[in-house]
């Protein structure tokens, strides 16, 4: 073995969707009813699940993905990505019934966009989907989520890590409302601001905004707040503290995806036994060089580029 670095890398397990996005770029988005000629179409894979288990993935981490796929073409090619980023596929479940989840996007010449997600076989994701996987919550060091798969699956997930001991890291996207019980059985939760506006009712649109939100969030048995703020960085509530730490300033090319780096640089840094301040810079470093590329999986960094 003389020569060969041996490295231990931490264990995280990511519960949450795999799509494909299906982008069109028009000089104008149609109005109801109306048909229009447009221009480049292309295919990307995403979804929040996946998206995060990539970046965790690139940025050190062992990562199992659990999560649902149709039985088509579009769930075999995701399959083929995420083996290729050596991700444990072993608990990525097949729906019969349902098509794999797609994201019809289209783009007009300002880059607005207008969204249609048909979740498709994330939607089934189910607690006995869990059950099945229940060894790999035992192994792992960290558990991260989001909302794209029902709610009642991810705090059924939640609840199992938590009485494991893991910590559980939640990112609430799409914003929605959370019961007491579910936010109880988490570590950390990482909205952005519109996600931290649905859970607090406070706008957020600064640090003082931020500050209080956090702090309604962790009145409902959370000890550890992340807000982040795009371009002005992430508000961080640990315990009784709160900091707000500054984005990396850079050249924006292209922010989609952002939140899904931050998430899993975040976790994989938590996991490795760094502070909660530390996790929030390292992945603040990782999600601002995402923003410098274009695009969401592509734009994922690896750990040997982050320079904190
Ligand atoms: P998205 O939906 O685009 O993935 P989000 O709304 O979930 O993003 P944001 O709060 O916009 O999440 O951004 C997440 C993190 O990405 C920020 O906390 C910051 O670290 C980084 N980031 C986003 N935009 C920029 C930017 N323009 N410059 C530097 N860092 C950025």
């Amino acid at each position: 073995m003389r020569g060969e670095e041996i490295v231990c890398k931490s264990k995280i397990v990511v519960i949450g969707s795999c799509n494909t996005d299906m982008v069109v770029k028009a000089s104008r988005l149609p109005v109801p009813g109306e048909t229009i000629l447009g221009g480049t179409f292309y295919m990307n894979p995403g979804g929040k699940g996946a998206n995060q288990a990539i970046a965790a993935a690139r940025l050190g981490a062992e990562v199992t993905l659990i999560s649902k796929i149709g039985y088509d073409l579009f769930g075999l090619q995701a399959l083929e990505i995420y083996r290729s980023e050596k991700i444990n596929t072993e608990f990525i479940f097949t729906d019969q019934k349902s098509p794999s989840g797609v994201a019809l996007i289209s783009v007009d010449s300002f880059g607005e966009n207008s969204i249609i997600v048909a979740p498709g076989a994330s939607r089934s994701l189910s607690v006995e989907d869990i059950d099945k996987a229940r060894s790999k919550l035992e192994e792992a060091d960290i558990i991260l989520m989001q909302l794209e798969v029902p709610i009642e699956t991810a705090e059924y997930a939640a609840s199992i890590a938590k009485s494991y001991g893991k910590k559980v890291i939640l990112n609430p996207a799409p914003a929605s409302v959370l019961s007491n019980s579910f936010l109880g059985s988490v570590h950390t939760i990482l909205p952005n601001r519109v996600e931290a506006e649905m859970l607090s009712g406070i706008k957020v649109v600064d640090a003082d905004s931020a500050r209080r939100a956090a702090m309604v969030i962790g009145e409902k048995g959370i000890e550890n707040v992340v807000i982040t703020l795009g371009k002005d960085g992430a508000y961080v509530k640990e315990k009784e503290e709160y900091t707000m730490i500054p984005a990396k300033e850079v050249e924006t090319i292209d922010t989609t995806g952002a939140g899904d780096v931050f998430c899993g640089a975040f976790s994989v840094y938590l996991s490795e036994n760094h502070t909660l301040t530390e996790s929030v810079e390292f992945a603040n470093a990782a999600a601002a060089l995402a923003v410098t590329r274009m695009g969401a999986q592509s734009a994922i960094p690896y750990k040997r580029e982050i320079a904190l």
